[in-house]
């Protein structure tokens, strides 16, 4: 049979649900593939089932000639290498002393470059199955994740797959707007300059605000909400905090804010000037914005949440215990994350499938930090056990605005998975985070994660 007899013949697998994605390797093997050419010829027909499933050819996403790697071993130092195959450079990178294979037949083995390749030179993307959510999304994305080396994503494909199994879609709320903010802040020597300070920016906060939005606010549909102030001291120093608070429909607004709020410094240093105010300190103060900061007073992004209600009898089944023991799990976690990091927050595997989603779709903001805040909750309710996860500050940069490229790959990694707009992104996001966690929580209480049980 030729290569591409095998693609076809494994694609078709694939389409009638005859082969499992994580089975088209070894579907051409047994259709008769060269090792390690069954690594190549199965991800071709990954692809090939992906175009056909979406409608969206695969341009950017490009793969590898040969996606799969090999393990080899220093013979000076005895350092272990897991080398790609397009890696040319065959030395130890610690002494420079030719590598070997790590086998005894001296003829290297070769693995797929990550469970489910589908693409991608750099980040290695890979199919994650795909998951239903409803409420105030209702969709079905095909998941798709660089997570990295390892198998990870397959246990969120895996937790998403079981989630829609117990009872349909994955109930999601998403907030209306995303938000944003930019604090200024001011010195001063003593306290009843800063009180006037005050009042006259107060008093003209109309005109302000009026001159954020036609600069930079309107043409993003973007508006102040909310301005805040907030008296503080050091030594000294009198400060005055003054936060403006932005929301955006579709945009992500965090750069429009920015500039809006450069304009209102100037406005109020005007001001300031002309009414012979005597403020020492006039600065942008970062640091009370929330600036690249999870923020537990959620100024910055927008609130997702998603859950799954399941029958306490089923879930006992599956995990052959009480479900109070996983009660105690997760309470025993988030009291050890609360206090491990000093900060009332649990941020579960929101560390490693935020980032991995963000990775793929590669919109902004590219330091994705802030929306990584996760909470994982779990309780029993009348005969349901319901397992959530909220991200209170997901931040979406589909449409870029004055924050730069969206790369043509994010674009078309985006029509793969079939999200639209920033509402599904952040119902997506929450739906493979809370699959991922459901796995991994499931695991742990039936003890099967990293013990080989
Ligand atoms: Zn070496």
């Amino acid at each position: 049979m030729t290569r591409e007899d095998i693609v076809k013949q494994v694609t078709e697998g694939l389409s009638s649900g005859k082969v499992r994605p994580w089975g088209a390797e070894t579907a051409a093997l047994e259709l008769g593939a060269e090792e390690p050419d069954h690594i190549t010829l199965g991800t071709m027909a990954r692809r090939a089932y992906l175009e056909e499933k979406s409608g969206v050819k695969l341009n950017h996403m490009k793969m590898l000639e040969r996606p799969y790697y090999a393990e080899y071993l220093c013979p000076e130092d005895g350092t272990e290498w897991t080398l790609a195959s397009d890696d040319e450079d065959l030395t130890c990178c610690l002494c420079g002393s030719a590598l070997t294979p790590k086998t005894a037949s001296g003829k290297p083995v070769c693995k797929p470059l990550v469970q489910n390749y589908i693409g991608g030179t750099e980040d290695y993307y890979s199919l994650a199955g795909e998951v239903s959510v409803g409420g105030d999304v209702e969709a079905t994305f095909t998941n798709i994740l660089c997570y990295g080396t390892g198998v990870g994503h397959l246990g969120v494909g895996v937790g998403c797959f079981q989630l829609n199994r117990y009872n349909g879609p994955i109930e999601v709320k998403v907030a209306d707007y995303a938000g944003a903010a930019r604090n200024l802040a001011f010195v001063f020597d003593d306290e009843s300059e800063r009180a006037r300070a005050r009042g006259l920016i107060n008093d003209n906060l109309d005109p302000i605000i009026a001159q954020m939005k036609q600069s930079f606010l309107d043409d993003f549909g973007g508006e102040v909400y909310y301005v805040d102030f907030l008296e503080k001291q050091h030594h000294s120093d009198r400060i005055l905090h003054c936060c403006f608070y932005t929301r955006f429909g579709e945009y992500r607004g965090h750069g429009c804010t920015s500039r809006a709020t450069g304009v209102a410094k100037n406005y109020i240093d005007e001001m300031f000037t002309r009414e012979g105010v005597k403020c020492r300190v006039s600065v942008i103060g970062m640091g009370r914005d929330g600036d690249l900061k999870p923020s537990p007073r959620n100024r910055r992004g927008r609130y997702v949440s998603a859950l799954q209600r399941i029958p306490i009898a089923v879930y006992e089944k599956n995990i052959g215990r009480p479900v109070d023991d996983l009660l105690s799990y997760i309470e025993l976690d988030r009291q050890g994350v609360t206090e491990e990091l000093g900060w009332p927050a649990y941020t579960g595997m929101g560390g490693e499938i935020v980032p991995a989603f963000y990775r793929t779709y590669k919109c902004n903001p590219r330091p994705e930090i802030v929306s990584c805040y996760q909470k994982v909750w779990a309780e029993t309710r009348g005969g349901d056990l319901i397992f959530g996860v909220e991200l209170p500050n997901v931040e979406v940069g589909i449409i870029s605005g004055p924050e730069g490229i969206v790369p043509p790959i994010a674009r078309e990694a985006m029509k793969i998975s079939g999200i639209k707009n920033a509402k599904e992104y952040c119902a997506a996001l929450a739906a493979v985070t809370l699959g991922g966690e459901f796995n991994f929580a499931t695991l742990h209480i039936k003890e099967k994660l990293y013990t080989g049980r």
